[in-house]
Order: structure tokens, then sequence, then C-alpha cells
């Protein structure tokens, strides 16, 4: 018996009259009841704004969002607590990141490196923002196995780079990026990284001083959190230097009618309420996270990924994206003759949740040729028993399909 599934109260749910398979965990982890009771209890014994006020609960408010800041820099082995910012998710985070990034060193004619196996959030925010200070865009194509293509990014690299914004682990073949490599060439070059580690957080352990990495960034609900939660971790010889991002409350220290004299880091890039009660419920995620233990995660993942890649692969109906070095979390497909929506669909009134269509990734999928594929993505509480009712109906769609050929 798979001992984590106890935690995940929703894994009992029925869909269209059958057992819940759960397989789109790279679209939003479950969440685990300690997550669930930690937030019960921050509404239930101390909900009230931080920083703002003196009185008891407020202290006890901001006490438990600053010790989870510090757990989380612990837990991502930041060297400060500073480094750590709260934001709504990985795509408010990397936007942040590259607006101030963007408006506090960019010059003109500097370029930026993304690459082709981006999520649109580690895509547009740069492309997007880069031309109003005459920056250059740039995107490293992926090699056929789905690989980042290491010859092109090298050569990509100039001292004219500024920036390599790059995913850790690919949302739709679940290619693993030499992430160390990539860091140690760019810093050669003189440029700064991002690294979108929205999908490595589970499968990965992340230590961003060993990494080098400039920036990381993740988001609570691939990791057992709240939605609405995430982290943007940046250097603090980098943030000290950057432009706030949203003004208001929160961030500054004094405000004349001429001057604005902001806050520290983190909290001048923190304006407004931040989500407490996602906060804590991101803090118990990560407690969660450790207790279960990442190689135990990771690990168990990976067998249920090879036992769905060689089911994947057993059909010749069937293309699997990619073939990477290394797979971490999902594998996506398509369908000789059916659309990845109607696999999805079909495979939905069995009760098996998967995702389809482009994933966010449309550079990706363009670079196949398609618009669109099935993903599947197991987490630990999956078992090898819903990996086999995905094969029976995987089967059985693919049998309808040879019928409605013939
Ligand atoms: N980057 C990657 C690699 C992702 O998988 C995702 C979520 N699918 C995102 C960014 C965006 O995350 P969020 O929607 O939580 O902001």
């Amino acid at each position: 018996m798979n001992p984590y599934r106890k935690d995940f109260p929703i894994l009992d749910a029925a869909v269209k009259g059958r057992p819940l398979v759960y397989l789109d965990n790279a679209a939003t982890m479950q969440m685990p009841k300690q997550v669930m009771e930690a937030m019960m209890n921050q509404q239930s014994c101390f909900h009230s704004n931080v920083h703002r006020g003196i009185h008891s609960l407020s202290e006890l408010s901001t006490r438990r969002m600053e010790e989870a800041r510090e757990h989380i820099a612990g837990f991502i082995g930041a060297e400060s607590a500073s480094e750590i910012i709260f934001t709504s998710g990985t795509t408010a985070g990397i936007n942040m990141a590259a607006r101030s990034f963007i408006d506090t060193f960019l010059q003109p004619g500097e370029e930026i490196i993304s690459t082709q196996m981006e999520h649109h959030s580690n895509y547009l925010p740069w492309r997007e923002t880069s031309p109003e200070k005459q920056g250059v865009f740039l995107s490293c194509p992926i090699d056929r196995n789905g690989d980042l293509d290491m010859d092109a990014f090298s050569s990509l690299l100039s001292p004219r780079t500024l920036i390599v914004a790059v995913t850790y682990v690919s949302n739709v073949t679940g290619a693993v990026n030499p992430v160390k490599e990539i860091i140690k060439k760019a810093h050669i070059a003189g440029a700064a990284v991002l690294l979108d580690c929205a999908q490595a957080m589970r499968h990965e352990k992340i230590d961003v001083r060993d990494l080098d990495c400039d920036f990381c960034v993740f988001s609570g609900h691939k990791i057992g959190g709240p939605t609405g939660t995430g982290i943007l971790y940046g250097k603090s010889e980098m943030l000290e230097l950057m432009k706030p991002v949203l003004y208001g409350g929160g961030t500054v220290r004094e405000v004349t009618d001429r001057v604005t004299a902001y806050e520290d880091v983190p909290y001048r890039f923190e304006a407004g309420t931040p989500n407490i009660t996602g906060i804590i419920g991101l803090d118990a995620a990560v407690s969660y996270l450790e207790n279960t233990g990442i190689e135990n995660i990771s690990e168990t993942e990976k067998e249920l990924l090879s036992l769905t890649e060689e089911i994947l692969a057993a059909s010749d109906r069937v293309n699997i994206l990619g073939k990477p070095k290394e797979r971490a979390g999902a594998i996506s497909f398509t369908v000789d003759g059916l659309g990845s929506f109607d696999v999805a669909k079909l495979l939905d009134t069995q009760g098996i949740a998967v995702r389809s269509g482009h994933h966010c990734a449309m550079p990706l999928h363009q670079a196949y040729g398609i618009d669109g594929s099935v993903r599947i993505s197991p987490a630990f509480y999956n078992t090898p028993e819903e990996i086999g009712q995905f094969e029976t109906t995987m089967k059985r769609i693919l049998g309808m399909q040879c019928t409605m050929h013939n």
C-alpha cells in the first residue's frame, strides 16, 4: 500500500462514478491534509494582517510569516531569508524578476536568452519586456530528443548576454536540463541566470547556493501548497540593486510629498497585504516535502514515469514527445488519428485526469510540428495499479480508434 495516499483526502473521490486516478500533477499537485490543517489553524487562531498592528494576533501573524520565510530560505539553501520574496506563483515571480531586472540593468543591444522548451511564463515576460529598452530576445532551440541544444546555447552566449532564463525541468517532455553547466557557462560569459523551478521542486533537491543561480522561481500549488502562492529567490547582491515593481503599502520606510525611501529587500518587492494564509500553507507544504524526502518522492515518481513510458512505447500509434537524457515528472504524447483533447476526454470518462493541449508551451510543440499533446504526470501518491488503469483505458481508446479507421 502506498504510504502517502492517506494524507490526500481527494484521492478517495469519485469522478464519473469511478475512483479518481489523478495523473495531472504537473499542473497542480493535490494538497495533503497537513497543509489544510495548517491553513485552518491560521484562519481559526491568528488570522490578522502582518506588520501593521502591534496587537498580539498581528504580531503572531508577522512572526509566523517570517518563520515561513526563514524555513523556505533554508529549504532551498538561500544565504538569507531576505532573499525570499513571496509571490502569487511562478508566473508572478518571473514577471516581477523580468520587469525589475530589465528596468534596472538592461542596456540597448544587450541580449536575453530563453529557450524553445519554456513554459510561456518564462518566455513572454522576457520577450515582451526587453524591446522597451532595445534589448534583444533570443531563444535557444531543442534537439529531436527534447534536450536543450547545448552547442546552440554556447554559440548564443556572448558578452552581450545579460541574463539566461531557463527551466530546470520541462513541463511537457519532463526533460531535465543540465542547469549547473548552463549556469557555469552563463556566468563565464558574464550573464545572470534565472531558473524556473516550477516543475523541478518535487524532483530535485534545489540548493540555490550550490547551483549558484541568481534567481529561482516556483509555485506553491505544484508542491502540495495552495494556489496563489510562490517564491522568487534572488541573490542579495542582485535584489539590493533592483527597482521595485509594484508600488504601495509595505514597501516604503518613508514617504513625504517629494521623497520615497524604500524598505530593505525583500519588503520593497512585497506591496500590499500578502497571502498570509497561503504562505502558512506553503510553509506546511515545504515541511511535508522535507518529511517525505525529495529522494523518496523523486524515486517513486521516476518509477511510475518509466512504467508509463513503457506502456506508451508499446503502441506504434502513440508518438512520445522526445527522448531526453533524463526525464522527470511528465511525459507527453500524441495518438495517430486522434486529437489530444479527444484522448483526454475519453480518459476522463474512466475517472483518469490528464492534461491535453499545448500546456502553455507552444514554441516546444511547434518544434515537433504539432499543436498539442496529452500529458501524463504521476506523483508519489499514485500507484502502479493506477498506471495499469491508464493502460487498460488507453488500449480501449486505441482499439476504438482502429475500429473508427477501418
Ligand atoms: N513554468 C513551468 C515550468 C510550469 O510548469 C508552470 C505551470 N504549469 C509555470 C511556469 C507557471 O506556473 P503558475 O501557473 O503556477 O504561475
